[in-house]
């Protein structure tokens, strides 16, 4: 595994496989490293001949009250569980690498940034897209894998590579859960024991949200409130918002009659988490 700082030695690197005839598949991510990160380096191992993993907490996508400073970060750690995981190339650059003086340039997809995480977290989105072009550029994967733990910001990442014609497939991974349900998130970790285990409702709420729908309910505003009150009994938490939306463009539904996603935020203790479920077709007509 080779570990990189610099732009042009990492560029190389990748350029190497592909003149060589491989295939290079990248994982986008901001470190603190866990199981979910770990499938995301996985399916890229089964799916390329080279991993390349970049480790960078981007600026850029934080809000001045957000939690940047605070971002946990363990290099190390992060290092060690690319290498388990199969990683051949790992890009750590420093903000002033890929930020230098007099850098100007923004990369904002409209429509579906608007809504949900876009409307509570002003201009996040364009952090986002902007820093995934610059790394698709300094790193220009054949495939490049997302989680869809942060569903709105894959569907942003694939109408950016459409509109701007970027030659990179994007694959997207299943969202990988704690034991009791808990999607696995880097933030987790600043949970207090009983934070910890009040977290748990927001993927029980999801998951009953989705049985209920299969039961054939389908009027959105019963499932949504009964998503909110079934997380507020578990305890003090802020809910940015819990909609069920549609898969494929994010517009909200008044009755889940489509392929349909439900995706909530909420702040509980320190942390701001985020978690989705599918609704499939199959189960929205049923
Ligand atoms: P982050 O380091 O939080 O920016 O995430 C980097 C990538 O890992 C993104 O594509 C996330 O969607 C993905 N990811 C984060 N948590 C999970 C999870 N629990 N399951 C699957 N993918 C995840």
């Amino acid at each position: 595994m080779k570990v990189f700082n610099e732009i042009e030695a990492c560029y190389g690197a990748v350029r190497d496989v592909q003149r060589r005839g491989g295939r290079v598949g990248l994982v986008p991510t901001m470190g603190a490293l866990h199981e979910g990160h770990v499938s995301l380096i996985e399916a890229a191992r089964r799916r390329s001949d080279s991993v390349a993993v970049t480790i960078f907490v981007n600026p850029t996508q934080f809000g001045p009250n957000e939690d940047f400073e605070k971002y946990p970060s363990d290099t190390e750690a992060d290092l060690a569980a690319c290498e388990a995981s199969g990683a051949d190339i790992v890009f750590t650059p420093s903000v002033e690498t890929l930020y230098p003086r007099g850098f100007e340039t923004t990369i904002h997809v409209s429509g579906l940034t608007e809504g949900l995480c876009g409307a509570h977290r002003p201009g996040h989105f364009d952090g986002v897209t902007t820093i995934v072009a610059k790394l698709l550029n300094i790193l220009p994967a054949d495939e490049a894998f997302f989680g869809e733990k942060d569903y709105q910001q894959l569907l942003v990442i694939r109408r950016m590579v459409r509109d701007l014609n970027l030659p990179v497939e994007i694959a997207a991974c299943p969202i990988v859960r704690e034991k009791d349900g808990l999607a696995c998130s880097s933030r987790n970790r600043y949970l207090s024991p009983s934070e910890r285990s009040q977290a748990a409702v927001l993927s029980r709420a999801l998951f009953s949200a989705r049985d209920r729908i299969a039961a054939g309910h389908k009027r959105v505003k019963e499932l949504v409130t009964r998503i909110r009150a079934e997380i507020l009994t578990a305890g003090p938490a802020k809910i940015d918002y819990v909609e069920i939306v549609d898969a494929e463009t994010l517009d909200s539904l008044t009755e889940v009659d489509r392929p349909a996603r439900i995706v909530l935020a909420a702040r509980i203790g320190p942390c701001r988490l985020i978690d989705n479920v599918d609704v499939n077709e199959d189960v929205g007509r049923s």
